[in-house]
C-alpha cells in the first residue's frame, strides 16, 4: 500500500499532540511547512536534447535558526515527500538542541543515468534556482540520497560564483579540501553507533554477541555496516535498490564494500556461499538488530507481524509508518526512532556550518567526543520520558522536540 509521506508526518503529530495536550492552535501551525518553492531545471544533455527536471527546496519550520536538511536526487522523489523530510528535519535539530530549523530538497531524477557533465549542470541549474531561499543565514543544505561531496561541492561552487566570493557556509557534507569537516562522511553511522550501545547499555547486553541485518548499503547502510562489522557483529545481511544478500554465518562487510564503492550492485557480488534475497524478505529476517537505512515507509501494517528483530534501528528517515509503529511496539521491539538514531549526520553538520563561519577547523577526536556528547544526551532524555510515561522511544522524542518548538513558538507569537 502507497503511504503518502506528509501524511505520515501529519498522523505523528496527531498522536505526539494528543500524547501532550497540545494547543490545537500550534498543533495546526506545525502540519503546514513554511514555504515550498518548486523549480523546473532545463537541461541540454550530452546528446543535443532537452530535459526537464522538476526540483524541491522546502523549508518546515525556521523557529529556532536557519533551515537545514539534504537534497535528495530520485525519480521518485515528490513534493510531499520533501515536505514530509524538511519536517522530520525541524523535530531532529529541535532534539539535539541545534539552533537550526527544518529543510529539505529533492529532484525528479535517477542520476545513475546522468553522465558526469549533465549531474553538474543539473545541480548547476537547480542551485540557481533556489539560490533566493538557500545560504548561511537563511537555510543550509547537505548530502542525502544519491548526493555526495561532489554535488555539495558544485553548489557551493554555484552560490560563491553568484555572491562573487568564497561562501562555504552554504553547504555541509563538502570536500574537505573546501571546507568540509572531518569525520561528517562517517556522522551518521557513528550516530546510530552511539546511540545503540547507549540503548544496549541499558538493556544490560552485550553489542558485539548481536546479529545485524541492514536495509540499504549507502552512506549510512555502509558505514553503520562497517562500525559494527569491526565492533565485532555479525552482519546477516544487507541491501541496496538491487535486492539483498543473505548469510547466517555473516558477511565479509569490507569486501562488500570494496565491491560496492566501486559502483557495483551487491546482487552481482559472487560468493556462492551468500543466497541472492529481495529487499521484502530482508526486512523478515530473524535477528538482534534490523537497520532500514534506505528509504521511507519500509516497515508497514503489511508487514509489521512479520519482523522478528528485537531493535529496530531506524538509519533512514520515515522508514516505519504510525500503524507499523503501533504492532512493533504491541510485540515488544524497540524502535530507536530516526529523528533520534540518524541525527549524528545532521549532527556534524552543524559542526561544519560552525567551522565555516568561525574559519577554524576541528580534529576528528573532537567532532566525534563533541558528537557522542550531544548524542547521549539526547538518548537520556529521551529514554527517562519512555520508562517515566511508558510510552514508545518515538512518542518520548517526539514529546521533547515539539515542547521546545512550541516555546519557541510562544515566545515569538505567530505574525504580525
Ligand atoms: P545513499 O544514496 O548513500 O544510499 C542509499 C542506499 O539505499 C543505496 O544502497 C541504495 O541502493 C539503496 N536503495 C535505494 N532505493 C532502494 C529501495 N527502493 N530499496 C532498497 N534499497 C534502496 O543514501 P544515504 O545518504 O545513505 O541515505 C539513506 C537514508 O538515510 C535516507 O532515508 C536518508 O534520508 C537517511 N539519512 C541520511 C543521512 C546522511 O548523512 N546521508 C543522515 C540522516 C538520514
Amino acid at each position: 500500500m502507497e503511504l503518502n509521506p506528509f501524511d505520515v508526518v501529519k498522523r505523528q503529530i496527531d498522536i505526539v499532540a494528543k500524547e501532550m495536550g497540545l494547543d490545537p492552535n500550534i498543533t495546526k501551525y506545525l502540519k503546514r511547512v513554511e514555504r515550498a518553492l518548486i523549480v523546473s531545471i532545463p537541461i541540454i544533455m550530452d546528446d543535443g536534447s532537452l530535459q526537464i527536471f522538476d526540483g524541491y527546496r522546502v523549508h518546515h519550520l525556521t523557529v529556532r535558526g536557519p533551515g537545514k536538511g539534504g537534497i535528495r536526487y530520485s525519480p521518485e522523489v515528490t513534493l510531499d515527500e520533501v515536505k514530509a523530510l524538511a519536517t522530520w528535519m525541524t523535530w531532529k535539530c529541535s532534539l539535539l538542541k541545534l539552533p537550526l530549523g527544518g529543510a529539505k530538497g529533492g529532484v525528479c531524477v535517477d542520476p545513475r543515468k546522468l553522465s558526469r557533465g549533465e549531474l553538474e549542470r543539473l545541480t548547476r541549474r537547480y542551485t540557481s534556482e533556489i539560490i533566493n531561499i538557500i545560504g548561511p543565514d537563511i537555510d543550509v543544505p547537505a548530502p542525502d540520497v544519491n548526493t555526495n561531496a561532489q554535488v555539495m561541492a558544485w553548489i557551493m561552487d554555484t552560490y560563491s560564483m553568484n555572491k562573487g566570493r568564497s561562501i562555504p557556509g552554504v553547504v555541509t557534507g563538502k570536500p574537505i579540501e573546501i571546507g568540509g569537516s572531518v569525520g561528517r562522511e562517517s556522522a551518521t553511522g557513528m550516530g546510530l553507533f552511539y546511540v545503540l550501545e547507549a540503548m544496549y547499555e541499558k538493556l544490560n547486553i552485550i553489542l558485539k554477541t548481536q546479529s545485524i541485518v541492514i536495509q540499504g548499503f549507502g552512506n549510512v547502510g555502509g558505514w553503520i555496516a562497517r562500525i559494527l562489522y569491526e565492533h565485532g557483529c555479525k552482519i546477516l545481511a544487507v541491501s541496496d535498490i538491487s535486492g539483498g544478500i543473505f548469510y547466517p554465518d555473516g558477511l565479509e562487510i569490507d569486501k562488500l564494500l570494496d565491491w560496492t564503492q566501486k559502483g557495483n550492485y551487491l546482487k552481482d557480488y559472487s560468493d556462492k556461499r551468500y543466497k541472492l534475497i529481495t529487499n521484502e524478505e530482508l526486512l523478515t529476517i530473524e535477528c538482534d538488530i534490523l537497520i532500514p537505512a534506505a528509504l521511507e515507509n519500509q516497515i508497514t501494517q503489511d508487514n509489521a507481524h512479520n519482523i522478528k528483530s528485537k531493535i529496530v534501528l531506524e538509519g533512514a528517515n520515515g522508514p516505519t509508518s504510525p500503524k507499523a509503529d503501533k504492532i512493533l511496539f504491541d510485540k515488544g521491539i524497540h524502535v530507536i526512532p530516526d529523528i533520534l538514531a540518524n541525527a549524528g549526520g545532521v549532527c556534524v553538520s552543524y559542526f561544519e556550518y560552525v567551522q565555516d563561519i568561525r574559519a577554524y577547523f576541528w580534529d576528528i577526536d573532537r567532532i566525534n567526543r563533541e558528537l557522542k556528547r550531544i548524542l547521549l544526551e539526547a538518548f537520556e532524555e529521551v529514554y527517562k520520558v519512555t520508562k517515566e510515561r511508558k510510552i514508545a522511544l518515538r512518542t518520548a522524542a517526539y514529546i521533547i522536540s515539539v515542547s521546545r518548538i512550541a516555546k519557541a513558538i510562544e515566545l515569538r507569537g505567530f505574525f504580525p
